[in-house]
């Protein structure tokens, strides 16, 4: 048995703005469910939801601050949680990492420094719970500074730091660095220095003892310039200890079978009842309710990232055929405005809903025929799985975990049961049009349809897998 310290700046239920919180909410208790020791940190932010007591743990004393450190449980399940308390940086409202208007946080070097200082002070129990883990799991930039502040003690544990996207790298001035009194011997070119900006992300590639990705694509990818935002090099002198683990899915959440957010439940053997989705979904966007005609979902952040302005440049011919388009998102507010104009041009296709809203993702996995993911890059990306599940075809571009999870429907596929979606290449308006009238054309064939509904849903994306190569490679570390 592993200890394993997990730490993360959120974790679904807690506090989600988007795939980072499905893992890591996810991948620890599925670690757990393996019989693993596994303990969660995190900082406890004004808006972190628990249904469970939380009872002080201890308080630890790191740069002059008094830090309490307060215990819990993940809802519904056993594993433990540690918050970390520090109301100063951690009690503001809404989202972890920007304002209202979509700004960072002013202090959020600070804020994540000192996150991951107690971080670890607790993977070295300096705390002194009797508790030191074999492995410290680091994910994204927000924790990179862990493996690099572990790196110079002795007696250490482990470290693994898994990236969940690269766009994301906590790059921060030199000035900024200087305040955080971080060991002198972490700056420089071959450390946390990149160009003269702090970069936390780099504490995590230069530093932990093995760096994972979300697809075994999207760590080819990060290892050129197009994908690795100038630490392609690092990432490639690296690449003996860097490799992919696909993400599963929580199917205690995402399941038709069983899913309270959706109209009506349904199973690969009951594709019918589908349909009862879609109505609702239709009513809820306020679009006409006809079965017959084929309903495009699309949930997400609305940033470049996800092909949004691929989108954009599609709808207007897409509004001229036969299909209607629902739209689930929030971000780039130039989107949003451009996104609200086309609903509103065209009232009986295209409906959107600005905002997070996580029972209305449901719905839309639940009610759509297919689902539009016409990513420039993705780590992995969770609705391509969620959807196959579902049975709603998703249309995905052909990168990072889009390309590990997605099987093309064409005559072979189809033939041989393993075609799942709709496959292009090329991240232009002109190849995800294409890719949208090829579905058009495989949902005027209904049997071949459901028979690709049918291979979809019966794919094992359970976390089971995924935690299974984590444990594996926790042991040959
Ligand atoms: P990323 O982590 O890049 O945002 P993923 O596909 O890996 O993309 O995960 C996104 C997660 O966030 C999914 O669970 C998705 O359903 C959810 N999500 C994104 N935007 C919204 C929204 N506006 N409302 C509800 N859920 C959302």
């Amino acid at each position: 048995m592993k200890r394993i310290l997990f730490v993360t700046s959120e974790a679904h239920p807690l506090i989600k703005t988007g795939g980072l919180a499905d893992v890591c909410g996810s991948l620890p208790k599925a670690l757990a469910e393996l019989s693993q020791d596994v303990r969660l940190i995190i900082p406890n932010y004004q808006a972190l939801k628990t249904s469970e007591s939380v009872r002080f743990l201890c308080s630890v004393r790191v740069d002059n601050r008094n830090v309490n450190i307060l215990e819990s449980r993940m809802p519904e399940s056993h594993l433990t949680v540690w918050l970390v308390d520090y109301p100063t940086y951690f009690n503001y409202p809404g989202n972890p990492y920007v304002d209202e208007l979509g700004e960072p946080w002013p202090n959020n070097a600070e804020r994540f420094s000192l996150f991951c200082k107690i971080a670890v002070e607790v993977a070295m129990d300096r705390v002194h719970q009797d508790w030191k883990p074999d492995v410290v799991h680091c994910n994204d930039w927000q924790t990179g500074l862990v493996p690099a502040l572990l790196s110079i003690e002795h007696n250490r544990p482990s470290t693994v730091f898994t990236i969940h996207n690269m766009a994301y790298q906590g790059l921060f001035p030199a000035e900024t660095a200087a305040t955080l009194n971080l060991p002198g011997q972490l700056w420089h070119p071959a450390g946390l220095e990149f160009h003269d900006m702090l970069s936390f992300i780099k504490g995590g590639l230069v530093y932990a003892d093995f760096i994972t990705t979300v697809s075994p694509t999207y760590a080819l990818e990060i290892q050129t310039p197009e994908f690795g935002y100038g630490l392609e090099g690092l990432l490639d002198h690296r690449k003996e200890f860097l490799g992919g683990i696909i993400n599963g899915i929580d199917l205690d959440q995402w399941d038709p079978k069983a899913d309270a957010y959706i109209a009506q439940s349904y199973s690969a053997t009951t594709l019918a009842k589908k349909q009862a989705n879609k109505a609702e979904l239709q009513r809820r966007f306020s679009l006409p309710i006809i079965d017959s005609v084929p309903l495009f979902g699309l949930i997400g952040r609305l940033v470049e990232q996800k092909g949004i302005d691929l989108i954009l440049e599609c709808l207007p011919e897409m509004a001229a055929m036969e299909l209607q388009f629902v739209l689930l998102g929030s971000g780039d507010k130039d989107f949003e405005k451009q996104l609200q104009e086309l609903a509103a041009l065209y009232p009986d296709k295209i409906a959107i809903t600005l905002g997070y809203d996580e029972s209305l993702a449901h719905l839309i996995e639940a009610g759509a025929d297919s689902f539009l993911m016409p990513s420039r890059f993705e780590p992995c990306g969770l609705n391509q799985m969620y959807s196959q599940r579902y049975g709603t075809l998703p249309i995905v571009r052909k990168t990072g975990g889009l390309a590990d999870t997605v099987v093309d429907s064409l005559p072979e596929t189809i033939a041989d049961n393993t075609a799942s979606g709709i496959v292009f290449s090329e991240a232009s308006s002109g190849a995800l049009l294409e890719a949208v009238k090829r579905t058009l054309m495989l949902y005027s064939f209904p049997k071949t349809w459901k028979k690709i509904q049918v291979n979809a849903m019966n794919k094992d994306f359970s976390w089971e897998q995924s935690a299974k190569q984590y444990l594996g490679l926790y042991e040959n570390l």
